[in-house]
């Protein structure tokens, strides 16, 4: 049943025919074929792989073929697919009822071992990371009585409206929107700072420091490649918005729970006012929460006037799998995915190194990504001088060779505990000719 084609335009071979058909299905009535945009492999060309099951490590998608999974959801799935505790859990809630629109047990469970985890008072558990970043931002402006965010360009906090002004500038802006449908008036209370620049921070406060609710961060920034904050970066957000009654909110939706116990925060714990939470904490389904001290999240109606509110938070199927998840991850899990991350990072480098092709590996934790570029990356248009089209001739190197690589140079690598040594060997076979492809279109 291998069909073997070539998607038109494309140079490489795509064996994937009942991915294209159910791709070709979904595009007739889905705009671009999928539900969240990087799926589509628009950065990368070709058949995006529509994917049947995953067990441990590894994906097996629609036309049968076996890859070894580098992306884990996004991140959520530190344990690898399909483990047998967090499926067990996620079965017996289901049976005993999916939802109630009640409070129920589970949800002070999860809750529980968030704040156990982190340095927050009180937390708040909603659906997806872009719903914890826009009612983060809510209840700063509440709290503050005050309008303007400043974030950083390259981070990205899902698809809020105020915050989808990246507009790469390294210069302080009144930020454009980056989506049409998101209005100028949205985004003109937005300030978008150049990454790990202090001294923009502060003169952004020296001009508007009266009128800014809240900096905005990625705990460590995931979402322009890997790119960790300066030693000390994230502290001195912290002091500078202190110094003029504004807060701070540190975004650990990818971070958190995956990079240490506590998250990012946990290993370079600074005095932030918000966080928040996602992806790991919802086990693979989906769970959000963000949270702070009393005195703030005290505003949060019911008891206090900020509203938010949600038909499905809490989902007691989430939180099952969600604090199944976090009560596997103990301290060995981390050691395990620091040591996982450092081996494939290296091993990747290595054999670029040998094709000759200049890249950059740079981490946060066990996150990790691979530059293309010569220029060391600390931003958003450092991490935009790679060559995105070395990127492409890798990803499909591995993709064909039964690796599942994020499709966008753009994006962190994710390991699970799941990774074993057949899956390392399958890795390590596969990185040679990406390398080599990567040199060819380098
Ligand atoms: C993924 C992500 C979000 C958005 O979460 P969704 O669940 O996709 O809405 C927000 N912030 C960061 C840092 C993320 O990585």
């Amino acid at each position: 049943m291998t069909t073997s084609y070539r998607a038109e335009g494309l140079p490489y071979p795509q064996d994937a025919p009942v991915s294209q058909a159910l791709f070709d299905r979904a595009s007739a009535i889905v705009p671009g074929g999928v539900n969240s945009p990087v799926r589509a492999f628009r950065a990368v060309g070709g058949t995006p792989r529509f994917m049947a099951s995953g067990a441990g490590a590894w994906l097996t998608d629609a036309d049968g073929r076996r890859y070894v999974d580098l992306v884990c959801s996004w991140g959520p799935l530190i344990h690898g697919h399909a483990h047998p505790e967090i499926v067990a859990a996620v079965q017996a809630a289901a049976a005993r009822g999916t939802s109630f629109g009640t409070p129920t047990a589970g949800e002070v469970d999860l809750a529980e071992e968030i704040v156990r985890r982190t340095a927050i008072d009180a937390v708040r558990l909603v659906n997806s990371g872009t719903e914890a970043t826009m009612t983060a931002i809510r209840l700063a402006r509440g709290y503050t009585g005050r309008a303007k965010i400043v974030k950083f360009a390259g981070c990205y906090h899902g698809h809020v409206d105020a915050l989808l002004a990246a507009a790469g500038s390294g210069v302080a802006t009144l930020g454009l929107p980056d989506s049409p449908g998101v209005t100028g008036a949205t985004t003109a209370e937005t300030i978008v700072l150049p990454y790990n620049d202090v001294a923009a921070v502060e003169a952004a406060f020296a001009e508007n420091g009266t009128e800014i609710a809240a900096i905005i961060t990625e705990a460590a920034a995931g979402n322009m490649g890997v790119v960790a904050p300066r030693d000390g970066f994230n502290q001195r957000l912290a002091e500078i918005a202190h110094a003029h009654g504004a807060l701070l909110i540190i975004d650990e939706v990818m971070t958190g729970f995956r990079v240490s116990p506590g998250g990012w925060s946990g290993l370079d714990p600074v005095d932030a006012d918000l966080y928040t939470f996602g992806k790991v904490m919802g086990g693979g389904l989906p769970a959000a929460a963000f949270g702070g001290r009393h005195e703030i999240m005290s505003r949060l109606a019911p008891a206090g006037p900020v509203y938010q509110a949600g038909t499905l938070s809490g989902n007691p199927l989430a939180c099952a799998a969600g604090l199944a998840s976090l009560r596997l991850a103990d301290d060995a899990t981390y050691k395990r995915l620091d040591e996982l991350s450092a081996t494939v990072g290296a091993l990747a480098s290595a054999e670029l190194t040998k094709a000759g092709v200049p890249h950059r590996l740079s981490y946060a934790g066990n996150m990790f990504s691979i530059f293309f570029t010569e220029a060391e990356v600390v931003d958003y248009d450092s991490a935009k001088t790679q060559n995105a089209a070395a990127f492409k001739g890798f990803f499909h190197e591995m993709l064909s060779r039964g690796v599942y690589l994020p499709p966008s140079a753009f994006e962190s690598w994710f390991v699970s505990t799941a990774l074993d040594d057949q899956a390392l060997e399958q890795i390590a076979a596969a990185l040679p000719h990406a390398a080599r492809a990567a040199g060819s279109t380098a």
